[in-house]
């Protein structure tokens, strides 16, 4: 029979599951909420670039270096989508399609949903 002290191990550990499932909940609640504030930020560069266009061809005056940044600051914050994604998938111990966007888990070899199969972590050697 399991003693008293057993128990109170085994409680503990599920305490400690328990938390890091927690601090998970909170770590991937972040993430999403950073992705919708660079979401927010990649609208809004996208309108001054279309504006910005809009403007120029109104006007005649080309002004290259202003669409050059608003262009390499929308692949910044789409870096850091990216990003923000790969760190919800690694909490949550997956791995999503190229293809359809569906989350696998994370040593599937093809996408349970669609077939595809899935990139490997960087560093890894495609077969
Ligand atoms: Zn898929």
């Amino acid at each position: 029979m399991a003693s008293f002290e057993d128990f109170l191990n085994k409680a503990k550990d599920l305490a400690e599951v328990a938390t890091q499932k927690t601090n998970d909940v909170v770590e991937t609640s972040k993430l999403k909420y950073s992705k919708m504030q660079i979401n927010t930020q990649v609208k809004q560069t996208y309108e001054r670039l279309g504006n910005s266009v809009y403007l120029m061809k109104k006007s005649g005056n080309f002004n290259e270096p202003l669409l050059d940044k608003y262009v390499a600051e929308v692949d910044r914050l789409l870096d850091q989508l990216r990003k923000a994604d790969q760190k919800i998938d690694d909490i949550n111990k997956v791995i999503t399609c190229p293809n359809c966007s569906s989350r696998n888990d994370r040593d599937a070899v093809f996408c349970s949903k669609c077939g595809s199969r899935l990139r490997r972590q960087e560093g890894e050697t495609q077969e």
